[in-house]
């Protein structure tokens, strides 16, 4: 089945087009520049940003894949977690594509798009593996089945900060342009990691080994740089703050994979873009002989083809689809790809 995914939960208008696990075609449009004046993601402009840009981004992505839109067999949009006036946009769009195509359509869950987009390039995920997905909003170590099918198991979730968000608001003290990961990760390459030694917030918390916490980390940096006296060394504490989130990260997700005895470690999300966090990861994988599977850092942060995906994922288990008065859902953990939560079958 050709299916159409769309994706608009925060500053990126994302369409993607996958038959049968291959994805054929995207295109992504970003309001990120109106933002960066104002640090962070303002709802309605996002909102207004993905209404003007959804037209041209499905006919993009639809030229791109060589495909016709007339094609499409089944409709994935993201139905949460999200900014609500950005998700609404996109799940208005989903509906009518749905309607007027007169195919199914599946309200997925934003993070499960996040994990599915890996088996656009690695193939069909393992039986079981950990999961760790670290975003702007999300940081959390997950048991995950089959995505279609099982419901997902939270084994710890961040406390306060996503290390996204750390990474943005570590950015900011920093002097460095929104959005903060890519620049802090860029920063830190004339750096040294060891410079400065930032804390690793929660690594030997035993009650809740998988539980994470950044605030205090994004708190130590900005004491440090209050308390500093002369030029700020922009490179040192952008890599040392980056090695202590690829540390912690890093740390309790080979451990997760260790104790649940699972071969494979999936890691994504637009942190997983980082450079550090890749290399480290992939070093502590190897030495555990763990898999490490982690998408190209274009697909780690939002984009359609992860929507489209979970759609393709869905469409092939013979899941039932979502109703077309389908709600938004705002806030809501990753229980399950398809929303709503589909009963007993
Ligand atoms: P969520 O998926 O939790 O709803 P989101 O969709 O806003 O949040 P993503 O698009 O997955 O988040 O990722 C965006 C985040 O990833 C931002 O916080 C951004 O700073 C961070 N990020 C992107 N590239 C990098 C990088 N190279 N290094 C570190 N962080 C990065
Ligand atoms: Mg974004
Ligand atoms: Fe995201």
């Amino acid at each position: 089945a050709l299916v159409l995914g769309i994706e608009t939960s925060c500053d990126e208008t994302g369409v993607g087009l996958v038959r049968d696990g291959v994805l054929l075609g995207d295109a992504l449009a970003s309001s990120m520049d109106e933002h960066a004046r104002f640090g962070g993601v303002v709802p309605e402009i996002a909102a207004r940003a993905h209404l003007e840009a959804l037209p041209s981004m499905v006919r993009h992505a639809v030229d791109h894949a060589g495909v016709r839109l007339a094609d499409v067999d089944v409709v994935a949009v993201t139905a949460g977690p999200g900014l609500a006036s950005a998700v609404q946009v996109g799940l208005a769009a989903g509906k009518a594509y749905a309607l007027s195509l007169g195919v199914p359509l599946y309200g997925v869950h934003h993070l499960a798009g996040h994990a599915a987009v890996d088996t656009l390039e690695h193939g069909p995920l393992p039986e079981r593996c950990v999961a760790l997905i670290v975003s702007g909003g999300h940081t959390s170590l997950l048991l995950l089945g089959d995505l279609a099918r099982d419901p997902v198991v939270h084994l710890g979730d961040t406390l306060d900060d996503a290390a996204g968000e750390a990474f943005d608001k570590v950015a900011r003290l920093l002097g460095l342009p929104y959005p903060g990961g890519p620049a802090i990760d860029r920063a830190a390459l004339d750096g040294d990691p060891e410079a400065i030694a930032f804390p690793r917030p929660l690594t030997g918390a035993r009650d809740d080994p998988y539980a994470f916490s950044f605030s205090g980390l994004k708190t130590a940096v900005a004491r440090w740089v209050e308390r500093h006296t002369g030029p700020l060394p922009v490179a040192d504490v952008a890599a040392s703050f980056q090695e202590a989130v690829a540390d912690t990260l890093s740390r309790k997700a080979v451990a997760a994979g260790r104790q649940y005895a699972c071969d494979t470690l999936l890691m994504v999300g637009g942190v997983a873009a980082n450079s550090r966090v890749r290399s480290l990861t992939a070093q502590r994988c190897a030495a555990a002989d763990i898999r490490l599977r982690v998408p190209t850092p274009r697909l780690c942060t939002d984009n359609g083809a992860m929507i489209a995906a979970v759609g393709d994922l869905l469409a092939r288990a013979g899941r039932p689809p979502s109703p077309l008065d389908l709600a938004m859902h705002p806030t809501l953990t990753l229980t399950s790809a398809l929303i709503p939560p589909a009963g007993p079958e």
